[in-house]
């Protein structure tokens, strides 16, 4: 028997048509090139995007065309997010710190037949803009006053693009499994590939952002949304903030810089903030530096690769924010699991607390998770055994977009091997060991990086670390710690490896340690194992 409710499909219209009805007058503010402090509301977004929506139109954008944005995080990226998915085409969004050559690949990949650019990014659209087979216009995100100096092409405005466009747009209805946007993730060999949401997934998911400890943003919060428009639909809150009302702050090209973030925070009470570890190091490091409290701020949602505990500890004991630890990837839309504390945590020991904290939680409602072994057998919940995860949902990548070659990734069918090697404990609480590519293997045992790492963020004149594998005669590979020291402050050798006694396995103790002024980052911010690697290939341990 088959229930009788509706089939209204699900639509990313219906997110802005509500947005627009209950919310219109929410405030968006943004830093952009040509304004530092703009102000405006979802509804004039929501009317601007309508004028877009008719200028693209106008530019012969139909259903299932591609439009790549080029961009930082501001309200004009986020009226490209509306009208280009609720009309029917595909949003993709390109991030302008990949390698040039990985920028021209996908624009060529997925066949844009326009660029929305930031004036900051347009030299290197610019430059690349010979090797671009299908982009027929570039369009600068900013006004006539602030078009960029282009010597490959004609350039326009966005807002002489959108000015003649009428304000009123009838959004089309379609199959909710409609294409909505496009993201490319850059893995570590071979091309980047096409991560294509649908409306379908992109509503799924946005449901599961609104869950209370996830995203979890309310009518009464304004978040700092620090993690980029370009990674991953920006974690679903462009559309989970307009949801329910969340007063949106974006910094723009300022999402790095420590003291820009926290002026956002204090000077427009931003209670919520999202982004990857490393940002959030730069912004402890400035208020610890600047005496300042990050006052309005509650809860700090951080993904992307492991949040040390140091992070934690500092946001909550200096400045009362609780600190989200979520784990997701691009093909997950990307959130997959959520450490929630349970009911009675702040009456657990400290150290209890601080040994759930590390962990990357529960699958959030929605996302079934395994672990297996290379074989590919289905490996045991009991919190010790490590193997692949393995990840399906709605939300979750089927299969690339036409892909160079068959993903190995989505040899089982049904089922998305994420790369992440972890444990699961039996009420699937998550603990991820390392990425598959970073584990270092010393005599056939494995030693989690990331449990390394995280011991040595906790010593007081650490600021980042990371742990590489290096090859060793002996024991294939030996770990080496390379590390930041805190502002002014010089560990030696000696007191980083004396902290990690006790701590970790003796043999997990790295053989060497290696002091730098930073670590290199990949173009989503993270500390980049891949060029680290690199960069010490050829580096003699003291033990080989
Ligand atoms: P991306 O698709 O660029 O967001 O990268 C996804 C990858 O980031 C995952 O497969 C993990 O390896 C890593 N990652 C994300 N969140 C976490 C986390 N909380 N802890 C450890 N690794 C993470």
């Amino acid at each position: 028997m088959k229930g009788l409710m509706m089939d209204t499909p699900l639509l990313i219209k219906d997110i802005m048509q509500h947005a627009a009805r209950c919310h219109g007058s929410t405030e968006v503010v943004s830093v952009t090139v040509d304004n530092p402090r703009h102000r405006t509301t979802l509804a004039e977004i929501f009317r601007r995007a309508r004028k877009l929506a008719n200028a693209l139109q106008a530019a012969g954008i139909r259903r299932g065309d591609r439009v790549g944005t080029v961009a930082w995080n501001d309200y004009r990226h986020l009226e490209l997010y509306y009208a280009v998915s609720c009309m029917g085409a595909v949003l993709h969004t390109i991030n302008p710190r990949l390698f040039p050559e990985q920028v021209s690949y996908i624009v060529n990949h997925a066949e844009d037949r326009l660029l929305f650019v930031d004036p900051l990014v347009m030299p290197l659209i610019d430059a690349l803009r010979p090797q671009f087979g299908t982009v027929e216009r570039v369009i600068a995100m900013c006004d006539e006053a602030h078009l960029p100096q282009a010597a490959n092409g004609p350039v326009t405005d966005y807002e002489s693009f959108i000015a003649a466009g009428e304000d009123q747009f009838d959004w089309p209805d379609f199959d909710e499994h409609t294409a909505s946007s496009l993201c490319y993730t850059s893995g570590t060999t071979g091309h980047p590939k096409g991560v294509l949401f649908s409306h379908r997934s992109t509503v799924l998911h946005n449901y599961a952002a609104l869950i209370g400890d996830s995203i979890g943003c309310t009518r009464r919060d304004t978040i700092l949304m620090v993690v980029p428009m370009f990674h991953v639909n920006a974690w679903g809150i462009p559309y989970a903030g307009p949801s329910v009302g969340t007063r949106l702050v974006m910094p723009g090209p300022k999402m790095g810089d420590g003291a820009t973030l926290a002026t956002l925070i204090t000077e427009e009470g931003c209670t919520l903030a999202a982004g990857v570890p490393t940002v959030w190091q730069a912004l402890l490091a400035h208020a610890r530096a600047a005496k300042i409290k990050l006052s309005p701020l509650r809860r700090v949602s951080v993904g992307g690769s492991a949040c040390p505990l140091s992070i934690m500890t500092e946001f909550r004991e200096r400045h009362d924010v609780e600190v989200l630890h979520a784990w997701g990837m691009t093909e997950m839309s990307p959130i997959g699991t959520l450490n929630s504390p349970p009911r009675g945590f702040e009456d657990w020991p400290r150290e209890q607390q601080d040994a759930l904290r590390v962990r990357q939680g529960q699958p959030v409602l929605g996302v079934q998770m395994k672990i297996v072994d290379d074989q590919g057998n289905e490996l045991p919940l009991d919190g010790r055994t490590s193997g692949i995860v393995k990840v399906r949902g709605p939300w979750i990548c089927g299969s690339y977009y036409r892909p160079d070659e068959p993903s190995e990734a989505h040899a089982e069918q049904g089922w998305f091997a994420t790369g992440d090697v972890a444990t699961l404990e039996p009420d699937g609480t998550m603990t991820i060991t390392d990425r598959a590519k970073d584990v270092i293997k010393s005599g056939g045992e494995w030693i989690s990086s990331i449990d390394l790492e995280n011991t040595v963020c906790g010593h007081p004149q650490v600021m980042q670390a990371a742990v590489i594998g290096v090859r060793h005669p002996k024991w294939d590979e030996r770990p080496l710690l390379i590390v930041v020291p805190q502002p002014g402050e010089s560990p030696t050798r000696e007191d980083l490896l004396g902290w990690l006694g006790g701590k970790v396995a003796k043999w997990w103790i790295p053989d060497d340690v290696v002091f730098a002024d930073k670590l290199p980052l990949t173009a989503t911010g993270k500390i980049s194992k891949l060029q680290l690697r690199q960069q010490y290939a050829g580096y003699v341990l003291p033990t080989a």
